[in-house]
């Protein structure tokens, strides 16, 4: 006989997404409740009517090492839209650019001191810093908790220019904060997760990117899998309160004041939406002060249509010294193999955007332009043809020192009730791979439930 439960999925971000499809593959009688009008959550497709596109809410990249997301492009059949290019650049404002490579030899020459003014000397000292930050990832000193990412980088005696060239943006585009605040700790452990599925898989961690827009990545394919299973999906269902009886969930009230019953429950919501949701589990006070603890970091991201090409030399470039304003520029037309026939799209991206977040459209757009100036020749005499800014305030919960102990595991005190989401506890940072693990975890956890009395 099938399994009766009924499994009630809050939330329809990646890690709600990952839950229903894994639960409705195992044979389950699914619902997920989506307060929003849509899917996809942080991560999905806009319309940019006036250039008839279709960009994202802000850049997404996927490292190689991301298992769980790749099993999940698997189950709903997209894993062909991610591409992996030969490397980006590193591009600083007189025009100089050097290639970022991932494997062999030349992997080590950028880890080791891409910076084109190096000499042989502050090369070698660089060198000798990164190895010995890979054996701290690996053997990690005691007080890595208590130091940022600059700290620890003084400690290992990395070049400045090293710390320009890549060390910098290299921490700031892993957990989204600036080295000056960024837990070393965190760092670290990504850095450690990576050393470890490179060994694992005996291939170098590659950057790589979707070809099509988040929705057809991430939603289209789930919607298919949903209509195979008989997935119920309530968009517009804002979940308040988890009901628990007697050590098992019964049910989730909604906003409107119905009731969705429910025998097992995966909630799926950042750390910014879970208060309330928990009040009737034991340890709700621990989780609530965690997820405030964990706080928020912005990212601004800008979907820049201009009426010629950059001059870009690869998919996606990082502009040295231009952090603050914009750390990455990604070139959708290579990405993408979009048309140019309305104009050329650049996707911008400025992590840890702590002053932009806060400054209006026109004068964002204003002072990137201005950057780009400085990068790119052509930008010179290009004109905006649209912009679209997306300020997230929330992009991410905060990863800065302190914070690494407190994301809640996925496990609860109440055997049919699961957390998940990228803020809880998994391998990664504030990643869709950390969401989508943390679901495979959180299914992994019902799957094993023993079958109902
Ligand atoms: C601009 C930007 C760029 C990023 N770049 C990258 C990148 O390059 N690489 C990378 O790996 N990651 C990146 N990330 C991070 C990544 O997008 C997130 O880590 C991931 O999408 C989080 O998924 P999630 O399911 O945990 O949460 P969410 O996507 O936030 O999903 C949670 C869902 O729950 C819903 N919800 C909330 N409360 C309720 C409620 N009470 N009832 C019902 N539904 C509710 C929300 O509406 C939402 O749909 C980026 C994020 C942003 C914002």
């Amino acid at each position: 006989m099938g399994d009766p439960r009924r499994y009630v999925v809050i939330g329809g971000g990646l890690a709600g997404l990952a839950s229903a499809v894994w639960l409705a593959e195992a044979g389950k009688q699914v619902t997920l409740l989506e307060r929003r009008g849509r899917l996809g959550g942080r991560a999905h497709a806009m319309r940019a009517e006036a250039v008839d596109d279709t960009p994202d809410n802000g850049q997404h990249v996927i490292a190689s090492g991301y298992d769980h997301l790749f099993r999940y492009l698997t189950s709903v059949g997209t894993r062909e839209y991610v591409a992996f290019p030969h490397g980006g650049t590193l591009r600083w404002p007189d025009g100089r650019s050097v290639t970022m490579r991932t494997k062999g030899i030349a992997a080590w020459r950028t880890l080791s001191g891409a910076h084109p003014d190096a000499n042989p000397l502050e090369r070698v000292r660089a060198a000798l810093a990164t190895l010995r930050l890979g054996w701290q990832c690996l053997h990690q000193p005691a007080d890595l908790a208590d130091l940022t990412t600059e700290q620890w980088f003084d400690r290992a005696g990395m070049p400045a220019k090293a710390r320009e060239a890549l060390w910098d943006w290299l921490a700031l585009g892993i957990a989204a904060e600036p080295v000056q605040r960024e837990s070393a700790k965190v760092f670290a452990d990504v850095l450690a997760t990576g050393i470890r599925l490179g060994l694992r898989h005996r291939r170098a961690v590659d950057i790589g990117y979707p070809t099509t827009d988040l929705d057809t990545l991430y939603v289209t394919g789930a919607l298919r899998v949903f209509d195979k299973h008989g997935v119920r999906v309530r968009h517009r269902a804002v979940a308040r309160r988890i009901h628990i009886a007697d050590g098992r969930v019964t049910g989730v009230a909604l906003a409107d004041g119905t009731i969705v019953p429910a025998d097992a429950v995966v909630c799926a919501v950042p750390n910014s939406s879970i208060g309330g949701l928990l009040d009737e589990l034991p340890e709700h006070a621990e989780i609530y002060a965690a997820a405030d603890k964990l706080g928020y970091t912005p990212i601004v991201s800008t979907n820049l249509y201009l009426d010629r090409p950059l001059g870009t030399t690869a998919e996606f470039e990082a502009l040295i010294g231009g952090t603050g304003v914009i750390d990455e520029v990604f070139d959708r037309q290579r990405m993408t193999g979009r048309s140019t026939a309305k104009a050329w799209l650049y996707c911008l991206t400025t992590s840890g955007a702590y002053e932009q977040i806060h400054k209006s459209s026109d004068e964002i757009v204003a002072e990137q332009m201005a950057l780009l100036r400085r990068y790119y020749p052509a930008a010179r005499a290009a004109n905006v043809v649209q912009a679209q800014v997306v300020r997230m305030p929330k992009a991410t919960f905060s990863q800065v020192v302190g914070t690494h102990a407190l994301r809640p595991a996925q496990r609860t005190s109440v055997p049919t009730l699961v957390l998940a989401g990228d803020w809880t506890a998994t391998d990664w940072s504030a990643t869709m791979e950390s969401a989508v693990q943390s679901a495979a975890r959180a299914v992994d956890l019902l799957l094993e439930l023993p079958s109902m009395a």
